[in-house]
């Protein structure tokens, strides 16, 4: 099964998000579980988790299908203790929230390391993980590699490995690849998808792929700068995305749109879904 389908509003309530994705011919979705630029939230009502385990089986959805992205303050690396301290509980409650949610996986950014050296940086976020693991049973954790501007972690393989490295709970443990943060990264998804895909999967294997932000860019390869554009509109092209969607290894992992005009969405959403068919 390829799972393909963008990032929904939860607007309203989260039982809303599956409908939405449903209505677009989605057979994937992402979602927030709170308002993502808040560090406090209300916690999630059991009426709004029956509604959305119900909505997402009469959707035909799965856990599999679905990748939840946590909120952008969560900072993993801070140096800072109160940052730090807050990141923690904001990661730890987004983690409940899922799990609570019937869901597996989350999504999240390794955050930037401030001060000091990368590697530092680098050890506080393998430390967060594994404490957020530690204390919310059940929950997996995809760290999305990043576009790598200033003092941002996540950009390179190399950095994605030194963290997986440093983690305990490694079988609780992947990445999701964004392709406008690749290509921001210095990854040509344009030029070589293929070639992108496998030195990740040479590095990493198959099953630490899981999930994909299908994203083009509306800025250069090697940029670090995460600007999304609509599929096909970007520098990086349809093709890429053609390509992508037809490798075995992308099947049963959920495949994110994040672009940014929704009107484009059940366009992209069936040209994907066409082209993994072929
Ligand atoms: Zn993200
Ligand atoms: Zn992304």
């Amino acid at each position: 099964m390829i799972h393909i389908g963008p990032h929904v509003s939860s607007q309203g309530s989260v039982s809303f998000a599956p409908l939405r994705a449903k209505e677009l011919g989605a057979t994937g979705f992402a979602l927030f579980t709170k308002n993502q630029r808040q560090w406090r939230s209300p916690e999630l009502k059991e009426e709004d988790i029956s509604a959305f385990k119900k909505n997402i089986l009469d959707s035909g959805y799965s856990p599999k299908s679905i990748l939840p992205h946590a909120g952008y303050l969560i900072n993993p690396a801070s140096p800072n203790e109160e940052m730090a301290d807050k990141s923690f509980n904001l990661f730890m409650d987004e983690g409940q929230r899922v799990v609570r949610l019937g869901l597996e996986t989350i999504n999240i950014h390794p955050g930037a390391y401030k001060e000091g050296s990368m590697e530092e940086g680098i050890k506080r976020c393998s430390l967060m993980v594994d404490r957020v693991l530690e204390e919310v049973p059940g929950l997996k954790i995809a760290l999305e590699n990043t576009a790598g501007a200033g003092t941002i972690i996540g950009s390179k393989f190399e950095e994605l490995d030194a963290i997986l490295s440093e983690i305990k709970n490694k079988d609780r443990v992947g990445f999701t690849l964004d392709t406008a943060h690749l290509f921001g990264a210095g990854y040509d998804v344009k030029g070589d998808p293929d070639g992108v895909l496998d030195s990740f999967f040479s590095r990493f294997g198959e099953d630490k792929l899981f999930g994909m932000h299908l994203n083009d860019s509306k800025v250069p390869l090697s940029s670090n700068k995460d600007r999304h554009e609509s599929i096909g509109l970007g520098l990086i092209g349809k093709e890429a995305f053609l390509t992508i969607v037809k490798r075995r290894e992308v099947m049963n992992i959920p495949l994110i749109l994040e672009t940014p005009d929704e009107s484009r969405w059940k366009e992209e959403i069936n040209e994907l879904l066409g082209a993994a068919e072929r």
